[in-house]
């Protein structure tokens, strides 16, 4: 099977390539212009799954079928695992997929292309901790789910135990793991109100940082911000605490033991150790190599987002700064190389390189509740926010995501489509 153009993860810029590629050239074309690969068959924007670990949002209302948008968007979709990628050939093989029996639904399938785009995202870093392994990830939809399963087993549990208490250890105190443990207040507030007196429980988080605070990367007003609002939500907050190891029930730090009956790992990004084998240049957390075009060290392959590193000079930049793992720089990303993919079509190459455009950070603190910091235009001052303000903000780019790949018009259907049904069915899921 050969391809114009095949694009391996279909995530926050993955998926958004595709679909502004798709309308352009295959509408007129046809459906082997571009490929989407993707090991999952439905898509769900990844900055959501602490809210789907937590059960505040539901993965199967949220998912969006990767066949159903390429239909949309007029571009094909092949599910499968890359399994080998070679640069030099323009080929790539997928992984067999097996049925849950271990039986083979399909086998290994082998893909040419003339273009060819990794956005194939990232992991955590374990940092070598002995233990980490035991714990929880936040890296792809399943992940959340098992989180959310045993936390309403562990709900259970500690619902009918003498000590009416259960407890959770976040190591990592970036976006990831602050919004987490806000997500598991408003979770576990919304049970208490539907469980009689006696099977109430307390409900002990405690986020872990190794760094001397919390949002280290984000500016220091929104970190004593976000420290504040965690405490007063009843977060006990670890900076400047190590950790050595990761046992089954509690973890080993270098302020001492925390015990924990949940223990997720928020910290750090590595790309997947097999981005080594794949015959482009990598770093040191396995992300490809690439220049302020994207370009990776092979002709005609391109990479983008957390897989990619990609260079972020700036006056008083350290040397070597690379562009953050963040979706805005996907999404940004995404709009670059559909541009730049055209012009090499025509045998053009852009005249400007990408260049990341840093509008901000903000970080969802529960229902309501966020904050961040808004770039100013042209350099000028941040703009703190903070509260409702900031929860918008922070939601308006979800829906720029959706925006991307639904267009308007679905995308304002959706949204109220889930806004009754939270109102109609509660915004916990508690099955
Ligand atoms: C809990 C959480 C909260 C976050 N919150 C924010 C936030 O508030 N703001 C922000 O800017 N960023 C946030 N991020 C970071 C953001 O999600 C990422 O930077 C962004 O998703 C990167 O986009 P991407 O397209 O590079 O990769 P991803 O969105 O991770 O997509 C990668 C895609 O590749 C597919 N894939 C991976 N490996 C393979 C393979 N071998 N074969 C086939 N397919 C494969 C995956 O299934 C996935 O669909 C958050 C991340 C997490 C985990």
């Amino acid at each position: 099977m050969h391809y114009d153009i095949v694009i391996v993860g279909g995530g926050a810029g993955g998926l958004e390539l595709a679909a502004r590629l798709g309308r352009k050239l295959g509408r007129r074309a046809g459906k082997e212009r571009v490929l989407l690969i993707d090991r999952s068959s439905f898509h769900i924007w990844k900055p959501t799954l602490h809210e789907i670990a937590a059960g505040t949002l539901d993965a199967h209302q949220e998912g969006l079928s990767y066949s159903i948008l390429g239909r949309s968007n007029h571009f094909s979709f092949m599910l499968g695992e890359l399994d080998t990628f070679d640069p030099i050939a323009k080929r790539l093989t997928l992984k067999p997929i097996l049925g849950e029996n271990g039986r083979e639904l399909a086998p290994e399938r082998g893909v040419t292309f003339t273009w060819g785009v990794l956005a194939i995202g990232s992991g955590s870093n374990l940092f070598g901790t002995p233990g980490a392994e035991q714990a929880h990830l936040l890296e792809r939809t399943e992940d959340a789910e098992a989180f959310h399963t045993r936390l309403l087993a562990a709900f259970m549990k500690a619902s009918f135990s003498p000590e009416k208490i259960m407890s959770v250890a976040i190591v990592g105190g970036g976006a990831t793991g602050v919004e987490l443990s806000a997500e598991l207040i408003e979770a576990h507030r919304e049970l208490l109100g539907s469980l009689g007196g006696e099977q109430r429980f307390r409900l002990d988080i405690a986020v872990v940082e190794a760094a001397p605070r919390i949002l280290g990367g984000l500016p220091e007003k929104i970190s004593s911000q976000a420290t504040v609002a965690l405490e007063r939500k009843g977060v006990r907050v670890h900076v400047g605490a190590k950790v050595l190891a990761v046992h089954a029930d509690r973890l080993e730090t270098s302020q001492g033991d925390i015990p924990a009956d949940l223990i997720v790992w928020a910290a750090g990004v590595k790309a997947a150790p097999g981005n080594v084998g794949y015959g482009l240049e990598t770093n040191r957390n396995n992300q490809f190599v690439v220049n302020d075009r994207l370009e990776t060290s092979a002709p005609d392959v391109w990479a983008l987002g957390d897989c990619a590193a990609c260079p972020w000079p700036g006056e008083g930049a350290p040397e070597g700064r690379i562009v953050p793992a963040r979706a805005q720089a996907a999404h940004q990303q995404a709009s670059y190389l559909a541009k730049a993919l055209v012009a090499r079509m025509g045998q053009r190459r852009l005249d400007a390189p990408y260049v990341y455009k840093d509008f901000g950070s903000l970080v969802s603190l529960g229902e309501n509740k966020g904050v961040g910091a808004l770039m100013g235009g042209l350099g000028g001052p941040n703009f703190f926010v903070e509260g409702l303000v900031a929860k918008w903000a922070y939601i308006s780019l979800h829906l720029d995501h959706h925006r991307a790949i639904l267009g308007a018009p679905k995308t304002i259907v959706l949204a109220l489509a889930r806004l009754l049904q939270q109102r109609v069915a509660g915004r916990m899921k508690l099955h």
